[in-house]
C-alpha cells in the first residue's frame, strides 16, 4: 500500500503542466477529537492520493487543518469523501479566488501535536465546545447591539491596519497573550455581555471561543470564516461593510484592502499609511509600516543603524552577521524603539 509520495516536486509539476487540467486551491479546518491520528492520517492519504489531491495537511488529536489542491473534475468525489467523515460533514471549504495550478506539488499529511501553534497548553477544556458561528449579516446586527463586546483576536500589527468598527484590539504579540488580557478586562461581564470575536480566517476564534466558554462566558459568538469569509459575503449579498482598512494576510501581499479607509500611520513620519514592509537590512527584517517617502529617505530601512549596515558591501554585511542568530526567524513584528509613530 502506498502511504507516501512517490513523485518528486519537479516530476509532479511537469505532470500537472502536461495534464493542463484545472485545479482548485482549497483550505479548511476543524477542531474535533481524533483518537488514532496515525490511522486517520493514513486514511486521508490513501483516499486523497487516489483523487490526485495535493497539499499540506496537519492532523492532531485536537483536529485537522488542511490546505489542498484538488483537480476540479474530482471535486465532487472529494467532497463526498469529506462528508463521509462525521466531523468533516459540511465543513466550510475556502476556495481560493485566484487559482494557481501549481500551488502544491506533493501530498503531505503530517501528524502534529497541534493544528495551529497557539501557545495554549491548557488541555482541561473541550475545544469542540465552540461559540455560536455567525455569518456577515447576523454579525453586522450583533456588533451594533449595546450589550455586545466585540474583540479582535489578532495581534497588534494585524489590527493596526484594519479592524471592525467598535472593536477592542488588544496590543499583543501573540494569541496566547490576548486570551489572558481579554479575560481579565471582561471578567465582570461573563454573564451580561455578548462576547463577539473575529480573526482572519476563523481558526483562532474556534479555539478562543471554546476557551472563553470554559472560563465562564455565557454568550460567546464568533465570525464564521473570519474577515475573509465576511468580505466575500458582504460583496455577494450586498451588505454594509463594517470593516475599516486592510486585512493583514500572511503571504507576500501582506494585506488585502477591504475599505478605502487608511487607519494606520507611517511609523517613521506619522503620515497616514497602511503599507507593511520588512526592513531591508537582512539582519533586522523588522516588519513595520513605512510610507513611500520614508522608504526613499531611509533606503527601505527601519533605522539609521540598519541603513548604515544595509549600505555596506554584501561581504561586509555577511561578516557582521556571522555568529549572530538569524533575526528574521525570530518573532519580530512592528516593535522597535526607533519607530516613533508606532501607536
Ligand atoms: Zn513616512
Ligand atoms: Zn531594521
Amino acid at each position: 500500500m502506498q502511504l507516501y509520495n512517490t513523485l518528486s516536486a519537479i516530476e509532479r509539476a511537469a505532470l500537472i503542466e502536461e495534464a493542463g487540467k484545472e485545479r482548485l486551491t482549497i483550505s479548511f479546518y476543524t477542531y474535533a477529537h481524533i483518537g488514532n491520528t496515525n490511522i486517520f492520517r493514513n486514511h486521508l492519504f490513501i483516499n486523497w492520493n487516489d483523487m490526485d489531491v495535493l497539499g499540506r495537511i496537519y492532523v492532531a488529536h485536537e483536529g485537522i487543518n488542511a490546505q489542498l489542491s484538488v483537480p476540479a473534475e474530482n471535486f465532487n468525489v472529494f467532497k463526498e469523501h469529506l462528508d463521509s467523515i462525521s466531523f468533516l460533514e459540511n465543513v466550510r471549504l475556502n476556495i481560493a479566488i485566484e487559482q494557481d495550478n501549481l500551488s502544491f506539488l506533493k501530498l503531505k499529511v503530517k501528524v502534529r501535536h497541534k493544528i495551529v501553534a497557539d501557545g495554549l497548553e491548557d488541555n482541561s477544556f473541550d475545544v469542540t465546545n465552540k461559540g455560536i458561528h455567525v455569518g456577515a449579516e447576523k454579525f453586522n446586527e450583533l456588533i451594533e447591539d449595546p450589550d455586545t463586546v466585540l474583540v479582535d483576536m489578532r495581534n497588534h500589527y494585524e489590527s493596526e491596519i484594519g479592524h471592525f468598527k467598535n472593536a477592542v484590539t488588544p496590543d499583543v504579540d501573540t494569541f496566547r497573550d490576548s486570551l489572558d488580557i481579554i479575560e481579565r478586562d471582561l471578567a465582570a461581564h461573563k454573564k451580561d455581555k455578548k462576547l463577539v470575536m473575529y480573526c482572519t480566517g476563523g481558526i483562532r476564534c474556534e479555539k478562543a471561543s471554546a476557551y472563553y466558554k470554559h472560563k465562564g462566558f455565557e454568550q460567546v459568538y464568533q465570525l464564521e470564516g473570519g474577515i475573509i469569509e465576511y468580505t466575500r459575503q458582504v460583496e455577494k449579498n450586498n451588505l454594509e461593510n463594517k470593516f475599516k482598512g486592510k486585512n493583514f494576510v500572511f503571504d507576500h501581499r501582506r494585506g488585502e484592502r477591504i475599505s478605502d479607509d487608511v487607519i494606520a500611520n507611517c511609523h517613521q513620519c506619522g503620515t497616514p499609511c497602511d503599507e507593511h514592509v520588512n526592513c531591508a537590512n537582512e539582519a533586522c527584517h523588522l516588519l513595520f509600516i513605512q510610507c513611500k517617502s520614508c522608504a526613499e529617505k531611509m533606503n527601505n530601512c527601519c533605522s539609521d543603524t540598519c541603513k548604515e549596515v544595509h549600505e555596506l558591501p554584501f561581504e561586509e554585511q555577511k561578516a557582521l552577521r556571522k555568529g549572530k542568530v538569524v533575526s528574521n526567524k525570530i518573532f519580530k513584528k512592528g516593535r522597535s524603539e526607533v519607530l516613533k509613530f508606532k501607536k
